[in-house]
């Protein structure tokens, strides 16, 4: 029971925010009966009366910053009164019919989508999840106010996840991040999705976050000084040219500056775009002068212009966005918009709720387009991973758009190449291409293209494939094709390869493979653990099982093979030394002692104690690449040439070292350099070479080492980070 004390707390609490309320929508509605709200203000406060959240506020608080939420947005009344009541059915005894009798049909039937939405557990299992997504879009479609509510109900709970248990905050934290966060960008929401997501990461991943927060902080008095240097020196010029507009600056947001650094595996120093200013115009075609005038002022960066202006995102968003370069060599990002475009980037679908009572206007009929899409597809798919797979890409649409020589729209994802339109237009001119021209100019296969790219495929009849394409394309349908090619043609050669290498062996013994009954084959691929006979030649062909051993498998113990017909054994072995080195004996294939030569991949440059796999490639033994290494994956899907490694025990002899290339972020003061290498000398450990660079106060130190194995990095990048002023250390992968 609440104190009478408690409740005048209560009452002075909620009765401000209230009012508060109800300033905010006479300001909207100045004409509008707003009597409802009081209603449902009065409502929820009798029922959720004596209730209090984890935080130890009452209740009733909760239900009033949604409303204030909505009323930000400009919602509708009836969006407000549904919002104050939006946890009366789950939460009180209040039912349905109740709110209906009080509030009528529109509300009762607003309040229930929310309390279904509210029963769906999106961290149950796959299937489950998918079904669940499934009718959060039904509601949408329905009355997209239920999902607008549901976006003010997370978003204020994400506000106060700090009183609840780490496991909760986790769980919350990632659904918000995976759902909502993505539902407010498909829905144009920019304002909502971006404090969602700094929140969503910031309880999420709490450390990187940290970094990321530290690195910002580090330099943001220099970026605050820059950015009022820009601002001004523009505001000026914006004046001279007469033009009236809004410079507003701030530093880019923590999330999205940590999605970019995983993304393009880069360090906070490489972010372009980390400071941001917005320029917002009185009307369109000042939008074009004022990036004139930008560029003008400052030199742009190639290939960061973009119009979303003439080519709207999905989302609708539209702005025109450049990145341009000082004197210093200081880079940022401008964003150039009418006040109607921001108001719509901010709060995408709910900017225009206000103008109309009935049906929605056509602009919101195009964001739902998609809902519906979406719910449409997922009838046709039973697989839930796929759909849940092709709902993420959904939710993320950063796409281009360009066109075939006719004018046909292709939609791709960003980054996509001439390799990704060809399989969109004909998987045989995927299969065959061998270039393309981008409005007229000849281009390499791997070319990024852009929205209003024309382009035409060029083809070579014969022509097939690479491996290598799959790290350059961005499209599912290209990957597939392509992953199915491979697999088919390659496997078909493998097989090929191995029956002649098996052939040629058996000749040594003067048999035929002919003679090799297919029942004492099929045994001998069982006692590899492989199905079928092809399996165990593709292995062959792969160079995965060696020839001469499957046959002593497969001929009478006795038979001795004419080793005089036979080159002077290892004579391929020798020659891949000669190429790699035999630094590489400290790896160990499984079941092969000595037989297969290994060399570390350079892509990753794995070191001593680090997860590692390896890859049996033709004609260079087996690359030994870190089990983190990007390329795997994409390597990996032929199962067929995996292959287990280890690292050898270490054995008698000098050590052997790998050089590791490491970065440190730290700030430039005098002997720093001094001090990191004192620190590394410490441990014996050699430095090959170090070089620094600095801007701003702040020095990148790359320094190259001769590491013994993963537990030596790690005591040395745990020395470093100790330095006063040593903010991060990143292992690059190339040296
Ligand atoms: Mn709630």
């Amino acid at each position: 029971m609440a104190t009478l004390r408690q409740q005048l707390a209560t009452n002075v609490l909620t009765v401000t925010r209230f009012r508060e309320l109800m300033r905010k929508l006479k300001e909207t509605f100045p004409n509008q009966n707003l009597d409802i709200v009081k209603k449902a203000y009065d409502f929820s406060l009798k029922h959720h009366e004596g209730q209090t959240r984890a935080s130890g506020q009452p209740y009733l608080v909760h239900p009033l910053e949604v409303a204030a939420v909505l009323a930000d947005m400009k919602l509708d009344p009836v969006a407000i009164v549904a919002g104050l009541l939006h946890d009366a059915i789950e939460d009180t005894d209040v039912t349905v019919v109740d709110v209906r009798k009080e509030f009528g049909e529109q509300v009762a039937h607003i309040v229930e989508g929310v309390t279904k939405i509210n029963a769906i557990d999106f961290s149950s299992r796959e299937e489950q999840q998918a079904e669940n997504l499934r009718k959060m879009m039904l509601a949408m479609v329905d009355d997209i106010r239920v999902v607008l509510i549901k976006l003010a109900d997370r978003l204020h709970n994400m506000r106060t996840l700090e009183h609840l248990s780490p496991e909760r905050q986790q769980k919350i934290a990632r659904e918000t991040l995976e759902i909502y966060a993505p539902i407010a960008h498909r829905l144009g929401m920019g304002k909502i999705r971006g404090e969602l997501e700094d929140l969503g990461f910031k309880y999420l991943d709490p450390i990187a976050h940290e970094q990321i927060r530290e690195a910002v902080e580090a330099q943001r008095k220099a970026g605050e000084k820059l950015l009022a240097k820009v601002e001004s020196a523009l505001t000026d010029k914006l004046k001279e040219a007469g033009i009236t507009a809004r410079v507003e600056s701030r530093i880019k947001r923590l999330y999205s500056i940590h999605k970019k650094l995983v993304r393009q595996g880069i360090s906070i120093k490489q972010v372009y775009d980390l400071y941001a200013l917005r320029v917002i115009t009185s009307s369109l075609t000042d939008c074009y002068a004022v990036l004139g005038i930008v560029h003008n002022l400052w030199q742009p960066v190639p290939g960061r212009i973009k119009d979303f202006i003439a080519m709207p995102r999905p989302n609708l968003y539209q702005s025109l966005h450049t990145s341009v370069i000082n004197e210093s060599g200081d880079a940022f990002e401008f964003q150039i918009r009418t006040e109607e475009m921001h108001k719509i980037a901010e709060d995408g679908i709910a900017a225009h709720w206000k103008y109309k009572d009935g049906p929605v206007s056509a602009k919101d009929e195009e964001r739902l387009a998609w809902v519906r899409q979406v719910v449409e597809r997922q009838r046709g798919v039973t697989d839930p991973n796929q759909f849940l797979a092709s709902l993420k890409v959904d939710l993320y649409p950063e796409e281009v758009y360009t066109f075939t020589p006719k004018g046909r729209v292709v939609v791709l994802p960003r980054d996509a190449t001439p390799i990704d339109f060809a399989y969109t237009v004909h998987t045989d001119v995927g299969h065959t291409c061998v270039g393309a021209k981008v409005n007229g100019k000849m281009v390499p296969v791997r070319h990024k293209l852009h929205s209003g790219d024309i382009v035409e495929i060029m083809t070579q009849p014969g022509h097939k494939p690479s491996r290598d394409w799959l790290a350059v394309v961005q499209s599912g349908r290209a990957r597939n094709k392509i992953k199915h090619w491979l697999n088919v043609h390659q496997r078909e050669r493998a097989i090929e390869i191995g029956r002649k290498v098996m052939e040629k062996e058996a000749r040594k013994y003067r048999i035929s493979l002919k003679q090799i009954r297919d029942a004492d084959l099929q045994q001998a691929a069982s006692a590899y653990g492989l199905g079928r006979i092809d399996d165990l030649m593709a292995g062959i062909g792969y160079g995965k099982y060696s020839a001469r051993q499957v046959l002593a498998r497969l001929v009478p113990p006795d038979a001795q093979p004419n080793e005089a017909a036979e080159k002077p054994a290892g004579t391929i072995a020798s020659a891949i030394r000669r190429v790699f080195g035999s630094g590489n004996n400290a790896i160990v294939v499984s079941g092969h002692g000595d037989d297969l030569m290994t060399y570390l991949a350079r892509c990753c440059n794995p070191i001593r104690g680090e997860s590692i796999t390896g890859y049996v490639t033709r004609g260079k033994g087996v690359a030994v690449h870190s089990v983190s290494c990007p390329n795997v994956t994409n390597l990996m899907y032929e199962a067929d040439r995996r292959i287990d490694v280890q690292w050898a025990r270490n054995k008698d002899g000098p050590p052997v070292s790998y050089p590791v290339k490491l970065t440190l972020f730290c700030d430039d003061r005098t002997g720093m350099l001094k001090q990191i290498t004192a620190v590394i000398s410490d441990t014996g450990t050699n430095i090959r070479n170090i070089e620094s660079r600095s801007a701003n106060a702040q020095a990148n130190v790359d320094v190259v080492l001769d590491i013994l194995d993963l537990k030596h990095l790690e005591k040395i990048i745990a020395g470093v980070r100790k330095i006063p002023g040593v903010h991060d250390v990143q292992r690059l992968q190339k040296i």
